[in-house]
């Protein structure tokens, strides 16, 4: 099988759809035609620098290439790691939280990628962590960047709802030796893992493949629609939170928090917020709905939130790890008995259910999707879950409406007038609510009917 494909596939199929995520790996083949631009959607793809030729290139959206099953199969099926179906290769599953030090609440939920990376840094393992960190500028919020000591990789904790792309630090990766540890998207992972493949360079320096799980990535009007509902000037905002732990409430039910330049903070619960419900899916990339990885399945290890009720009260917030590398395996367990982590073990239900809606959506409806796209007759990714009009037509109208949501905001001029983009999206948000409320309806018609039959 193919790892690398012609760059001018690439770009007649996965860039020219638009089923690109923006990761970068596609800069960093040797010759390259490609560089990494922000398109006005606010999402970056790969824009032609050289002349397209058939110069191969690496992505992990292409057609004829290892899936993430194949991937990690070949890493991990001979190092004693169990399977599971739905979420691949795994050794632990824990829930928990980092105890030390400031890591649980600086961090998105637990703290703990944060606390690994250090841990990785201050034992020597690694010279380099690779994280996402804010920029304090309105042009480009948060990038990637290569940290050597604590305080830039700490800068790195909580969760960016916000493109990013890895051009410049795989570029810092080959013309500098050195061992690091990388944290990134599934989907950029699995690139990581075929750049690996081709380009033994970065598998001698990548030590270490971490994962956070992923629902779905915006575009940079997200963050700018959310900012728009401050009253405060964009421009004027020099720090942004998107995942602000509100004292008292439930770990989901957390804020967004901005400084503006003045030193002015501003903290609202994202209930409150117009486009914060992930179920809508706003100004999510296209490319999101044609993925199948949502926990990072070729990842070493891979870090989520613990959306389970026993853990959900606790405002604080609580990660889900699954660990796949023994050394990582090895840290973790060490510092649970050390005190340094409170962390239980799962089981393979329990990360199922913290994840359920995501499963549904990347499963059963990329399922319906991929048939849609197919029906059309286009270019459509190969995935693992093969495309099927699925049998209910309730499940269909939802994937159908979302769909529609997911294009609308996206391309929307009015994402920064919050009014004026109600009126372009509340038609369709209040298409999908009904076919909610008609099913719990019929639903509840059946049992009753169930019941007086009974009777
Ligand atoms: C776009 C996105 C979607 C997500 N969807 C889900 C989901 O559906 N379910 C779920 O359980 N968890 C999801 N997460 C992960 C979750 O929000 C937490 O990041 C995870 O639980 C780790 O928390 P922590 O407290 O251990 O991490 P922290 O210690 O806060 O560290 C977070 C780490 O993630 C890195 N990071 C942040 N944003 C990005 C980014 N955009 N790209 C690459 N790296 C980044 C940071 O640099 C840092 O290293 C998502 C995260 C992102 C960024
Ligand atoms: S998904 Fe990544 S590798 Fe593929 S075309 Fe887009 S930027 Fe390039
Ligand atoms: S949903 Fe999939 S494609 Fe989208 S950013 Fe996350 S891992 Fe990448």
């Amino acid at each position: 099988m193919n790892i690398k494909i012609n760059s001018q596939t690439l770009y007649k199929t996965v860039i020219q759809n638009n089923y690109c995520s923006g990761c970068g790996i596609c800069t960093a083949t040797a010759n390259s035609p490609f560089t990494m631009q922000l398109t006005q959607n606010g999402q970056y793809l790969p824009e032609i620098k050289n002349e397209l030729s058939a110069t191969g290139t690496v992505c992990p959206f292409a057609n004829d290439q290892p899936d993430e099953t194949q991937i990690a199969k070949q890493l991990f099926e001979n190092t004693g790691e169990q399977f599971h179906t739905k979420f691949g290769y795994y050794k632990n599953i824990y829930a928990g939280y980092v105890h030390t030090e400031n890591f649980r609440m600086q961090g998105s939920s637990g703290g703990s990628v944060t606390w690994l990376t250090q841990q990785l840094l201050d034992k020597n393992l690694i010279d380099y962590v690779i994280n996402v960190v804010e920029q304090h500028s309105p042009e480009i919020r948060f990038k990637y960047q290569v940290s050597t000591n604590t305080e830039s990789n700490t800068k790195g904790s909580k969760s960016k709802y916000y493109p990013t792309n890895l051009e410049e630090v795989l570029s810092f990766v080959k013309q500098h030796q050195g061992r690091y540890a990388l944290v990134g998207l599934p989907c950029f992972i699995k690139g990581i893992r075929l750049l690996q493949q081709t380009e033994p360079v970065f598998a001698e320096r990548i030590l270490f493949n971490i994962s956070i799980f992923c629902g779905h990535l915006k575009s940079t009007h997200y963050l700018s629609s959310l900012i728009s509902q401050f009253s405060v000037d964009e421009k004027a905002v020099k720090h942004f939170d998107f995942r602000y732990k509100i004292p008292g409430q439930k770990a989901a039910d957390y804020g967004t928090k901005i400084i503006t330049t003045g030193d002015k903070s501003f903290i609202k619960p994202n209930k409150e917020l117009f486009g914060t419900n992930w179920g809508w899916g706003l100004f999510k990339l296209k490319a999101c709905d044609y993925c199948d990885d949502i926990i990072g399945e070729t990842a070493d290890i891979s870090f989520g939130d613990a959306w389970i009720p026993k853990y959900e009260d606790d405002y604080k917030g609580t990660n889900i790890i699954v660990t796949r590398h023994s050394v990582l395996d090895e840290l973790i367990k060490t510092h649970i008995s050390k005190g340094d982590l409170h962390f239980e073990k799962i089981s393979p239900g329990e990360l199922i259910q913290s994840q359920a809606g995501g499963f549904r959506h990347r499963r059963e409806g990329l399922a319906y999707r991929l048939y849609l796209q197919q029906k059309k007759g286009d270019f459509v990714p190969e995935k693992r879950v093969k495309p099927e009009k699925i049998k209910s037509k309730k499940r269909r109208k939802i994937y159908k409406i979302r769909m529609q949501l997911q294009e609308k905001s996206f391309y929307s001029k009015h994402y920064n007038n919050i009014p004026a983009l109600k009126i372009e999206l509340l038609p369709l948000i209040h298409k999908l609510e009904r076919v909610y409320e008609h099913s719990a309806w019929t639903k509840f018609r059946l049992k009753l009917k169930k019941w007086l039959k009974k009777q």
